[in-house]
């Protein structure tokens, strides 16, 4: 038959996810390290893959690499679960708690792949969204757990795309006051320095996402991991795919974890950069930038459409969310080397006075 029938009705409408990358001389679109590993390290990896069996299946569960993650966080082997990416563990999440008949509670704006999840697999999803400062209400999130439907909670520290973390000491009330599966996700954590591991000695209902994609360089690779008790990690297992995490992977990812001492200086330069990039936008007529604890910053300015176009013209590529809902005219810039943020930071300020005088002009005229 040269036809063929339906797909699942929940694809109806479905915009597969699309970055929208372009190539760029100062790509700050995709909150990455903007250092590949170094060449040490790089040389290790090289001779950890040149061990690697290809004619062999991976370790399901990549323990090696697991122990390691677990001891880090003196954690037992059991508590550490790795994925192809943070994404593939928010994938196994959405099929492991939710469903059918199950309610998942977003808090937006924040990271589209959850919602996108919760749609995939017939989820249901409530959103509190967070205040005109992109905190978390709190209180409503509280409230609407205590209604005893909820059957899981992402909370994002600190939160993509808006930069701010949780304040630990709500996520703690959070866990106490619900047996929902609460999420942290900690895809940044190591640029906010804040982690929630320590709650998970007292707390069934936790479940940590942390990333080799960001602080350490590996987005290409793909490598992710959550921490865990051993019953809810039980549960991801049921649903992971056993092979997901290849051997090539596994090798690079224990390299670099071994070596994560050496990320530390990149670490603290873009902590560095942060502020100084954040001191410019605030000093910049027009653009409000919000608080960040990340490796990004995102702002708010009048014309942000056109102000992310003239950025791209100038070889800056900055992530347009200006027409995104509760974000309108907000752009968000990863922090890059300080020569992408100096350039950055300069063709903005162009953008905001060559708009200026276009208006003075305009208003000479009228
Ligand atoms: C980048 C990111 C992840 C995970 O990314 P992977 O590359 O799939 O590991 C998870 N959560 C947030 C909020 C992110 O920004």
């Amino acid at each position: 038959m040269n036809k063929v029938r339906k797909p699942a009705p929940q694809l109806e409408g479905l915009i597969p996810y699309d970055p929208k990358y372009l190539p760029a001389e100062a790509f700050l679109s995709a909150n990455e390290n903007p250092s590949d590993v170094d060449a040490e390290v790089r040389e290790l990896i090289a001779r950890a893959i040149a061990k690697v069996p290809f004619n062999r299946y991976p370790d399901p569960l990549a323990n090696k690499l697991r122990d390691l993650i677990a001891e880090a966080n003196g954690l037992d082997r059991g508590c550490v679960l790795l994925g192809n990416g943070g994404d593939e563990l928010l994938f196994d999440l959405a099929l492991a708690w939710g469903g059918p008949g199950r309610t998942f509670l977003n808090l937006p704006p924040t990271f589209s792949v959850y919602a996108a999840n919760a749609r995939l697999t017939n989820t249901t999803v409530v959103d509190v969204a967070r205040r005109d400062d992109f905190s978390i209400d709190e209180e409503a999130v509280l409230a609407r757990v205590a209604e005893g439907d909820i059957d899981f909670v992402i909370v994002t520290s600190p939160n993509n795309p808006t930069g701010e973390q949780a304040r630990p000491e709500f996520i703690a009330k959070l866990l106490a006051a619900t047996d929902a599966l609460v999420m942290v996700d900690e895809a940044y954590f190591e640029f906010s320095r804040a982690t929630v591991r320590p709650l998970l000695a007292d707390h069934q209902n936790l479940v940590i996402l942390r990333t080799f994609s960001k602080a350490f360089s590996l987005a290409g690779v793909r490598l992710g991991y959550i921490l865990a008790n051993p019953g809810v990690i039980d549960e991801f297992l049921k649903v992971r795919q056993p092979y997901s995490v290849d051997a090539v992977s596994q090798a690079i990812g224990e390299v670099v974890f071994e070596n994560r001492a050496r990320f530390e200086p990149g670490i603290r330069q873009i902590i560095e950069e942060r502020g100084r990039v954040m001191e410019a936008l605030r000093t910049t007529g027009g653009v409000t930038p919000f608080p960040s604890d990340s490796n990004w910053i995102l702002f708010r300015m009048e014309d942000a459409g056109a102000a992310w176009e003239y950025l791209y013209e100038h070889g800056v590529l900055v992530r347009d969310f200006s027409s995104a809902p509760l974000l309108e005219n907000c752009l968000r810039a990863t922090i890059g080397t300080p020569e992408q943020n100096d350039l950055f930071i300069r063709t903005l300020r162009d953008f905001v006075a060559k708009r200026r005088e276009a208006q003075a002009a305009q208003s000479l005229g009228a």
